[in-house]
């Protein structure tokens, strides 16, 4: 029989998957001694087999939440539903992880119509018994029976009205009691039946109601930004009543042993006297700072000091916690490890070692990697965003907070910035390389289509802009510039709009930004993460500010250049235009031509740039649809330099539209096409080494060849790079080592990888392309899929997000395998957007790879995540 309920003496904080985060705590402060109102625990384990049962509590449950409640009775020395010594509980969620008002609370369970009465003679206070049994009635009906709190609050209101009460407060114990008439009426009238008098019945329902929260919308959506498994449960803690509304000697509040946003060592908090819990969440009251206790209530003062030092000490962390003073006496409800902002959270983990709390390693651990972001992008001013609510919700594809007028074209969001408008948004169904000016001038970028690793996002990211990707939501129309939220408000060109990157949301109007800032600690903090992590960390770059960027945020090199991203700008992208509409090889030769010096500078700013670390430099990737011209205008001038006719060219167009162009003509087939692309571009990066060297340094080019399929393409792709390179080093006479190495990011390299590392010295995987081609999911699409996804729980997250582990983890070890069986030293690494991701990065360690690569802005995150996979793999 397994056991699905557990008295909180029974259980310590080991047992957090069990028991969840709450109950675990509350278990172990029993444990500990510690004024903790008594109580059981319901598991996560009975959460999910309710369930695996239909939605139902199973009669094993059921004698066990009954034999647990006995128990609790007998120690407690009260009884359920007797009127002459009452017990009375709180039901609430707790699952593993922390999860915020997401779920759902019940308090002043066991009230009935005969318990109040004994309450309120047990009390002598009659208007606290009815107050605590029409809140009960109220929060049931809305928790358990879904009936709506505002019916109930609109009865509430009209007793005040009847009775020129203002405040709840000035509400008498009379009045009280015809609130509580009135809601059952209400009750009986919305579900057919009267208000359960049964506390054994109100109990069940109420458990039930709990283990249902898990699965509400609001929760679903939280675990999916939080990484928070479906299939972790929550579990439920039943726990006897204390009350800080039983009059002036009594109180509830909330505290964190250090401030929560600067992380300095000091008890920060608040309370109310003669409330609930709720009262000080819902600020109809302002609370009292927690120092002022001392004053009202020295002795439970000093108490709650000393225990929060107890409780910080014990968990070697600072501490969120949750007191109730009943009739002078403390009770502690509640303490966890506290939520805090990043810059709280580097400042708090430096003071736990400086004092001898907790250990470097500990420390690392105490950061959430993904919190790094906000240190690097600006933020909205928080009291701001409160009063601000969302219009839309898109992908969070790239952190940061942006607010600015609309703009609906490229050109025109240059034309805005240019003639001295700040703040620009671009927002696009979807962008393509023409409109890399308009994402550079812009502060945020919001489209209505693609996912997590489409254009926009990935140029985004390496740019550190803010971006909203794939928002449906909203219904843009792009030529006549306007867009529709999903309330069906319009916004037109200039309107203003505030983006959050972090978050996806998009809301009307001006909030202001808060800049990023870095604390001393920061370096510190990194330091530590350096010293202990084996993985290196390398930046996607595709230029030398970029590059530049990359390494102050500690980049140890390149792992991927982009070589087509060089031709955004717009004095470029004609150069790279003509040559991909060449039609013979003498039209493309000569396109090449010119771009050869553009290419050969660039590579040579990214190798001084970089200063002898090493650098990736990709072999042309185009997907060709990003690249071709669209509109007239463009059309029209890339004509005009062809000397050909705009219809001429839309035919030539035309003759390059692929159905599919993600599994088209881009990658190493272009190479295969045209060998004189690979030609051109490892002269350039040839080249470019050379020079650079002749000026002290030791560059040693890694040239890599994309989406490669089969060895004999590698070869194919090789042979031209080593036949160009070797003709050029041994006519400049000069000794230049060099590598070519090929990117995993076709499944059927990866099942090949030990035929494919006979001629790659290196692999990178490009988990982007890898995660597509292995869910048969676009890249440019996946957005307007996802929520069909989600709805029907196909997916919980964005498979596009974070590695795959069970599917492409599992090509990525094939290939590893593979990889280091034909070349044992073979150099692994990863570029696809992955390599910034905590728990992707944690993965690349376990299957040993030797770096991640990642946008620049990423940088630090995966440092922190590469490190934290040392400690967690020990
Ligand atoms: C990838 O596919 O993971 C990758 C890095 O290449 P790109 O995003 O340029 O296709
Ligand atoms: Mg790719």
């Amino acid at each position: 029989m397994s056991k699905f309920v557990y008295l909180f003496k029974e259980g310590n904080a080991s047992m957090r998957n069990l028991l969840g985060g709450k109950g675990a705590n509350l278990a172990e402060m029993t444990g500990l001694g510690l004024p903790v109102p008594r109580g059981f625990t319901v598991t996560t384990e009975a959460c999910i087999q309710y369930y695996n049962d239909g939605q139902t509590i199973s009669k094993e449950i059921e004698d066990q939440i009954y034999e647990a409640l006995a128990k609790t009775e007998e120690i407690v020395g009260k009884r359920f539903g007797d009127p002459s010594n009452p017990f009375l509980v709180s039901v609430r969620s707790g699952a593993r992880a922390s999860m915020p008002g997401m779920m759902d609370t019940i308090l002043n369970l066991g009230l009935s119509d005969t318990v109040v009465e004994g309450l309120a003679k047990l009390t002598s206070n009659e208007r606290f018994a009815y107050d605590s049994y029409r809140r009960f009635i109220q929060m049931f009906s809305d928790v358990v029976m879904e009936v709506e709190k505002t019916k109930f609050d609109a009865i509430l209101d009209a007793v005040k009205e009847e009775n020129g009460a203002k405040l709840d407060t000035d509400l008498t114990a009379d009045n009280l009691k015809e609130v509580v008439k009135r809601y059952k009426v209400l009750y009986k009238e919305e579900k057919g039946f009267d208000f359960p008098q049964d506390p054994r019945i109100q109990l069940m329902e109420a458990v039930k109601a709990v283990f249902r929260s898990w699965d509400n919308p609001r929760a679903i959506v939280y675990r999916r930004l939080n990484d928070i498994p479906g299939d972790w449960g929550t579990a439920v803690n039943i726990q006897e009543m204390v009350y800080g509304n039983m009059g002036d000697d009594s109180g509830t509040g909330v505290a964190f042993t250090r401030n929560p946003s600067t992380g300095e060592k000091k008890l920060y908090g608040e309370f109310l006297m003669n409330a609930q819990g709720e009262d000080v969440v819902a600020g109809i009251r302002t609370p009292n700072h927690i120092d002022k206790m001392n004053e009202i209530n020295p002795a439970a003062y000093q108490q709650f000091v000393q225990i929060a030092d107890t409780l910080e000490k014990h968990y070697k962390d600072m501490q969120d916690l949750e007191f109730t003073i009943e009739k002078g006496k403390l009770f502690i409800l509640q303490t966890r490890n506290g939520k805090r902002t990043a810059n709280a959270a580097l400042n708090v983990a430096v003071d736990l070692v400086a004092e001898g709390m907790a250990t470097k390693e500990e420390a690392i651990l105490k950061v959430d990697p993904k919190q790094l972001d906000s240190l690097l992008h600006p933020s909205f001013d928080g009291e701001a965003l409160k009063k601000a609510s969302p219009i839309a919700k898109g992908l969070p594809a790239s952190p940061g907070a942006a607010t600015g007028k609309v703009f609906f074209k490229a050109e025109d969001a240059v034309k805005a910035r240019n003639s001295g408008e700040k703040k620009v948004v671009l927002v696009r169904l979807e962008t393509s390389a023409e409109d890399i000016e308009g994402m550079d001038a812009a502060e945020g970028i919001l489209t209505g289509r693609g996912g997590m690793t489409s254009h926009a996002a990935v140029v985004a990211r390496g740019m550190g802009t803010c971006c909203v990707a794939g928002c449906n939501e909203i219904k843009i129309n792009e030529d006549e510039k306007y867009f529709i939220d999903r309330n069906g408000k319009k916004y037109v060109e200039g309107d203003w709009i505030s983006l959050d990157g972090s978050t996806g949301n998009v809301y009307s109007g001006q909030i202001p930004t808060v800049d990023a800032e870095m604390t001393g600690n920061f370096a510190t903090f990194m330091g530590w993460a350096d010293e202990i992590r084996t993985l290196k960390v390398r930046a996607n770059a595709d230029s030398p500010r970029d590059a530049r960027q990359a390494l102050a945020f500690g980049a140890e090199g390149i792992g991927l250049c982009r070589t087509e991203h060089m031709f955004f700008e717009a004095d470029r992208i004609l150069a790279f235009r003509k040559m991909i509409v060449s039609e013979t090889v003498e039209q493309r030769k000569k396109a090449l031509e010119g771009i050869l010096p553009m290419q050969r500078n660039d590579f040579e700013g990214l190798f001084t740039e970089m200063k002898g670390h090493p650098v990736t430099i990709r072999l042309l990737d185009p997907p060709l649809h990003e690249f071709l011209p669209q509109d007239e205008a463009d059309i029209n001038a890339l004509a005009k330099e062809l000397k050909i006719s705009s219809d001429e060219l839309k035919t030539i167009i035309k003759s390059l539209h692929e159905l599919n162009p993600m599994m088209g003509h881009r990658g190493c087939r272009l190479a295969v096409s045209y060998p004189e692309i690979a030609e051109m571009q490892t002269r350039a990066i040839i080249e470019a080494a050379i020079n650079v060297n002749k000026k002290g340094m030791t560059v040693v080019p890694e040239i890599m060849i994309p989406l490669v399929c089969e060895i004999k393409e590698v070869k194919f792709v090789k042979d031209i790079i080593v036949r160009t390179a070797d003709a050029i080093i041994a006519e400049a006479g000069v000794k230049l080592d060099y590598m070519v190495g090929t990117m995993i990011e076709i499944p059927r390299a990866a099942l090949l990888a030990d035929e494919i590392a006979t001629e790659a010295e290196f692999f990178s995987f490009g988990t982007n392309d890898l995660t597509q081609m292995t869910y048969g999911l676009s890249r440019d699409d996946a957005g307007r899929i996802l929520d069909d996804y989600y709805r029907v729980k196909i997916f919980e997250s964005d498979p596009t997000a974070k590695i795959d582990q069970a599917g492409v983890g599992k090509l990525m070890k094939i290939a590893v395998e593979g990889g280091k069986a034909t070349r044992p030293n073979i150099k692994l690494g990863i570029c696809g957007e992955h390599g910034g991701d905590p728990t992707s990065v944690e993965f690349c360690h376990e299957i040993g790879l030797n770096y991640v690569s990642c946008s620049p802005f990423r940088v630090p995150i995966a440092r922190l995540a590469a490190a934290q996979a040392v400690i967690k793999s020990k």
